[in-house]
């Protein structure tokens, strides 16, 4: 039997969670803003991406696997594919759940301004990057914590594309790409597209950070915020 940490379980969650931004807002286009279940039109921040068939019965994140709900539908929606086909099959009226969304707005939001408050107090609000664990809420360097320095330097100093660079360290592309311009290396925490002063030991000067920045603008490589 293979026992998992709290740590593998919060981790398997995020990675649930991670829908890339892109793949959602192609499935929301595709069913034009609107809960599938309840017909419910509203702006992305209110809707959910929902997978038919759930991750851990082999689904994919994939326009084909996904489908737009409400917030609200998204919650009660069942697990199991077939029940879940009956869920969606039985439509409601949107305005019946419209007293729901008010009040669930404004947990959302003491829940985001729980999450401000924690980012403006330095303390993380996701998972720790890599070269990072987190420990008690914090962020502590891991033994390997100098490999970081050494990508970046590798990265600034050697004639090496984004793609080598990536398999000598055993990353994806996009993985390397998100190291190479991650500020949580700095010392500093990013939340809600501010930067803040963070609690943790940096792991990098801020002159090979941006000069890392430099050369990544040289070479036309988008940043993935
Ligand atoms: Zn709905």
């Amino acid at each position: 039997m293979k026992s998992f940490s709290i740590e593998q379980t919060k981790y398997k969650m995020l990675k649930r969670q991670a829908i890339p931004f892109k793949t959602k807002y192609e499935v929301f286009s595709r069913d034009k803003f609107r809960c599938q279940k309840c017909g419910h039109q509203g702006k992305s921040e209110e809707l959910e991406v929902h997978p038919i068939k759930m991750k851990v019965n082999g689904g994919e994140d994939e326009e084909i696997n996904l489908i737009t709900l409400c917030s609200i539908c998204h919650y009660y929606a069942p697990d199991d594919e077939k029940e879940f086909e009956i869920y969606l099959s039985e439509k409601i009226e949107g305005n019946i759940l419209d007293t729901f969304r008010k009040s669930q707005k404004s947990i959302s939001k003491r829940t985001k301004k729980g999450m401000d408050k924690r980012a403006q107090a330095g303390n993380v609000v996701t998972r720790a990057p890599y070269g990072y664990k987190l420990e008690n809420k914090k962020l502590i360097p891991i033994e390997k914590s100098y490999l970081v320095q050494e990508i970046f330097q590798d990265f600034l100093n050697n004639k090496i594309s984004l793609t080598q660079l990536s398999k000598k360290y055993g990353f994806s592309v996009n993985g390397l790409k998100k190291i190479l311009t991650n500020q949580t290396y700095l010392g500093k925490i990013k939340f809600s597209g501010q930067i803040h002063q963070g609690n943790h030991q940096p792991l990098l000067s801020s002159t090979l950070f941006n000069h890392v920045q430099n050369k990544l603008e040289k070479l036309g490589i988008k940043f993935i915020s």
